[in-house]
């Protein structure tokens, strides 16, 4: 049984579904700009929770939003001189292709706020019927106080709130902490018809319509960046609880951590680096995947030249276990590799526990190799623990061949080195080879070498 930490309990919780369906909403982006590395973490993020359930035997429903209008969109396209709509599709096609070069499967459906008012309007009118929303001048707001639970997810009540925000002076609302559900059109902007007159919907009220419309009132798992949690989560909660009288809305709420930039942020060399496009110009798309997925989904992980790196060396490891040659001796046996892995992913998705089972089994394979052993197994369910991971290995470097030509190469200029009395050179050569999992060993006038 899978547990995972559920933000608006505060507790780790085992995740069932008796059905066999898991119903999963992510939040998506506002396509505005370019998409920075930080929007590719999460969708892989959670893309690794969902292989993890497929690979459990539950199929996943997995709805991700684009919310394609709000007043960035605005201003941006106003800036660029295009139409909302198109600033709209020229990002979102960008980051379908980033996502999918990152090897991200796709959601089961992309929604997107402009494709659903009827929907929208569809809530928020049930919304007014209800007592918990109110129109003044063509504008709709939320009325907090109605709900006796805000502030249940992200754990405030309505004095901290407003005392910590800074919010617009409204004389037409009839609380300072009320949101909007529909704004009317002012001139120039995008806008659709409603009962209250030409508007435009307000950002939280969109995930309510579309988590309810595509998922119904079965929202296994509601999820997105920790910095949702507070307004729009906790947003979502009153809209959508309140409108169908159904609690919780969703049974977990998953919320990864942020992606900072620390030091790096200060380098001018690195440019727009934090775009995904340029990570992805910068680094190959297995190395960032391990890289986030190289700290807990729930910790904050920082962007870091030298540890993105690092993870092209393990993924070159990996590739050389995948491609060892396997003996004819007798099967390695591999299950403990696979219980330590599925231990980690089931204690709220351990990635870094599982990824140390995965470089365990690697070493496995390569004794294996070394010794003679059957290693075809092993190396299959390798690559499927690594699938799971969103780690696509099978396909890497698959027409370079054989590294051996070039480690007996790298092994005969050491030698020559060596014989010229370059010590520091050849021992450079014997570390890098080392970083990647090659064993160098001197025996008499011999050198052999053998994969870690
Ligand atoms: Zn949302």
């Amino acid at each position: 049984m899978m547990n995972l930490y559920n933000t608006l309990t505060g507790e780790m919780e085992p995740l069932s579904c008796d059905d066999g369906v898991v119903n999963m909403y992510v939040c998506g982006i506002t396509p505005y700009s370019s998409a920075h590395l930080g929007h590719a973490m999460c969708a892989a993020l959670f893309d690794v929770l969902r292989r993890y359930l497929e690979y459990k035997g539950y199929s996943v429903n997995h709805i991700q939003n684009f919310t394609d209008i709000d007043d960035k969109m605005i201003a941006a396209a106003n800036e660029q001189g295009v139409t909302v709509k198109e600033l709209a599709d020229s990002n979102i096609e960008a980051y379908m292709a980033e996502l999918n070069a990152l090897n991200v499967l796709p959601a089961s459906k992309y929604p997107k706020a402009t494709e659903e008012i009827d929907a929208i309007v569809d809530v928020i009118e049930g919304l007014i019927e209800k007592g918990y929303a109110y129109q003044v001048k063509g504008d709709v707001y939320f009325r907090v106080r109605k709900n006796h639970e805000y502030g249940k997810l992200s754990r405030r009540n309505l004095d901290d709130m407003l005392a910590g925000a800074r919010l617009e002076v409204d004389e037409s609302k009839e609380y300072p902490g009320d949101f909007a559900l529909w704004k009317s059109a002012k001139p120039g902007e995008p806008f659709w018809g409603s009962p209250w007159g030409d508007g435009r919907p307000g950002w939280h009220i969109e995930c309510t319509a579309m988590a309810l419309k595509y998922l119904g009132n079965k929202v296994d798992i509601h999820g997105g960046g920790r910095d949702l949690v507070f307004p729009h989560h906790e947003n979502e909660i009153a809209q959508s609880e309140a409108y169908t009288g159904v609690k919780p809305f969703s049974r977990f709420w998953v919320h990864n951590g942020t992606l900072g930039y620390g030091a790096e942020k200060m380098s001018k060399s690195l440019g727009n680096v934090f775009s995904i496009q340029a990570a992805l110009d910068a680094f190959t798309p297995e190395s960032l995947r391990l890289f986030f997925i190289s700290s807990h989904y729930r910790s904050p992980l920082v962007f870091s030249n030298d540890v993105i790196q690092g993870q092209e060396k393990a993924i070159i490891r990996l590739n050389n276990a995948v491609k060892a040659e396997s003996g004819t001796g007798s099967e390695v046996n591999v299950d403990r590799y696979v219980l330590a892995f599925e231990e980690a992913m089931d204690a709220d998705l351990n990635t870094p526990r599982a990824l140390s089972a995965i470089f365990d089994l690697t070493r496995e394979i390569n004794r294996g190799s070394s010794s003679g052993h059957n290693i075809e197994h092993a190396q299959s369910v390798l690559l499927k623990l690594l699938s799971v991971l969103g780690v696509d290995i099978s396909t890497e470097e698959q027409h370079s061949g054989s590294s051996e030509p070039f480690i007996e190469l790298l092994l005969e200029l050491r030698q020559q080195l060596r014989t010229e009395k370059q010590f520091a050179l050849a021992d450079r050569i014997r570390d890098s080879l080392g970083d990647l999992g090659i064993r160098i060993e001197d025996r008499d006038n011999d050198t052999r070498w053998s994969r870690i």
